[in-house]
């Protein structure tokens, strides 16, 4: 029986500045809170046929000089996938 892979998003808040383009990507996976001006994840664990979009959303952060503050790991074996 093969298992399901899933994700564990990471984001650092207090890097983010706010620019939405999380959202812009993934728009059902990333929201901006407009009273703190912070994005949020739907969901910390995601899987594996959400992990495009989310990859979308990471890549499109220009927050930290372009470096992003979206992180994504595959949960199973803690490789970072970007
Ligand atoms: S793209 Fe990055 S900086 Fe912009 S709202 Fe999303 S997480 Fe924050």
């Amino acid at each position: 029986m093969t298992e399901r892979k899933e994700f564990q998003i990471r984001f650092d808040a207090r890097g983010c500045i706010g620019a939405g383009k999380c959202a812009e990507e993934a728009p059902e996976h990333w929201s901006l809170n407009l009273s703190t001006g912070i994005a949020e994840p739907q969901k910390p664990i995601i899987p594996e046929d959400e992990l495009d979009e989310n990859i979308r959303a990471a890549k499109a952060c220009p927050a930290r000089n372009g470096r992003g503050v979206i992180r994504i790991y595959d949960r199973e074996t803690g490789e970072k996938i970007i």
